[in-house]
């Protein structure tokens, strides 16, 4: 059984052919990060034309790595929310084109949910039920997966997410777009108890997160420092930033996982290729007998096989979208469509 999926929700245009659902043929990524690095984030028109520029070629790559042809796409899967409006219509229309001209099924998918489905590529052996923590550029969840596509959010920020944070940390020290990855390198040379930055846990026994008072401290202690004169060492204030971050992450992942009496722990979206997040999840989790699972990091940051993963889950539900199927920027995880 042969998927094609396509994602262009954000600034990485991407198609991949996949085998009965988990395995990955191809999986053809451009990105647009050094078109919109220096604007400092992405810009949505640019982006749209970057989409429209590359989407043909992307998707040929992919049947072309995959040694497949349209003739053996038994459906074709892709992103319609959430993400920018008109980045999303580029894949969208292509997809909806590509299935009305060769009468194939069109699965229409959720970012969110293919960033938890990349564990199921990288993982052939995964199975719901397990909770799992999304950390990516805009969203940032604590999600109990029951089955699949059956999803109940735990908890959710009320404010910035994970990844936003760290782009916006990094803008503020002048480290470039996008910032996570910088970060995440940087911090390896820092101090993380070189400041005390707060620990933002809200109300006891929900699993909600806030990073925008975090964020805040951060700028908060730049701007003194250089009101004062005196030179920052980027390093630690960089690590001592992301410990505070992956403190909280952590501790509220472990204890939602022992409220659900899960056995297994996952983490999904591009913030879950942060080096120290992976490593302090994993000691902390198995101190408790959780098993702790991420994508490898190309999975972990936008792509089509996660989409192509989740759309097939999505078939097997019987969840096949007409070729009215819009774009829907702000979508919901466990929506249906
Ligand atoms: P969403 O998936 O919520 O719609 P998005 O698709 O823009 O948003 P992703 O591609 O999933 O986001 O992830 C990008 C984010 O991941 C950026 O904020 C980036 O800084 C962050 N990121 C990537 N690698 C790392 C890393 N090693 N450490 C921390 N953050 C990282
Ligand atoms: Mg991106
Ligand atoms: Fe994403």
């Amino acid at each position: 059984f042969i998927t094609l999926a396509i994602e262009s929700s954000c600034d990485e245009t991407s198609a991949a052919v996949l085998k009965n659902g988990r395995e990955v043929l191809s999986n053809i990524i451009s990105s647009q990060i050094d078109v919109h690095k220096k604007f400092g984030g992405v810009v949505p028109e640019v982006a749209s034309r970057k989409h429209v520029e590359n989407i043909d070629m992307v998707i040929q790559e992919a049947l072309d790595e995959a040694h497949v042809t349209l003739g053996d796409v038994d459906h074709i899967g892709v992103t319609y929310g959430p993400g920018l409006v008109g980045a999303l219509l580029v894949g969208l229309s292509t997809a909806k084109a590509m299935a009305y001209a060769t009468n194939t099924p069109l699965v229409g998918v959720n970012h969110i949910e293919g960033h938890i489905c990349a564990n199921y590529i990288e993982h052939r052996e995964l199975k719901p039920p397990f909770l799992c923590l999304v950390v990516s550029g805009g969203h940032t969840h604590l999600v109990y997966v029951k089955d699949y596509g059956d999803y109940d959010i735990l908890g959710r920020t009320r404010d910035d997410a994970v990844g936003e944070a760290f782009d916006k940390v990094a803008r503020a020290m002048g480290l470039g777009y996008p910032g996570g990855p910088i970060i995440d390198d940087i911090s390896k040379n820092g101090n993380e108890k070189a400041m005390t930055f707060p620990r933002i846990y809200l109300e006891k026994d929900q699993f909600d997160f806030s990073f925008s008072g975090l964020k805040s401290a951060v700028l908060n202690y730049l701007n003194s420092q250089k009101q004062k004169d005196i030179p920052i060492k980027v390093e630690d204030v960089a690590a001592s930033f992301q410990a505070a971050v992956i403190e909280v992450l952590v501790n509220k992942t472990i204890k939602a996982a022992k409220l659900k009496a899960v056995d297994t722990i996952v983490v999904a979206g591009g913030v879950a290729a942060n080096s120290q997040l992976r490593e302090v999840l994993k000691e902390e989790g198995e101190k408790e007998g959780f098993c702790i699972k991420y994508p490898s990091t190309k999975l972990c940051t936008d792509n089509a096989a996660m989409i192509g993963c989740a759309a097939y889950y999505n078939y097997l539900n019987g969840l096949i979208s007409d070729l009215y199927l819009n774009a829907i920027p702000n979508l919901k995880l466990g929506e249906s469509r």
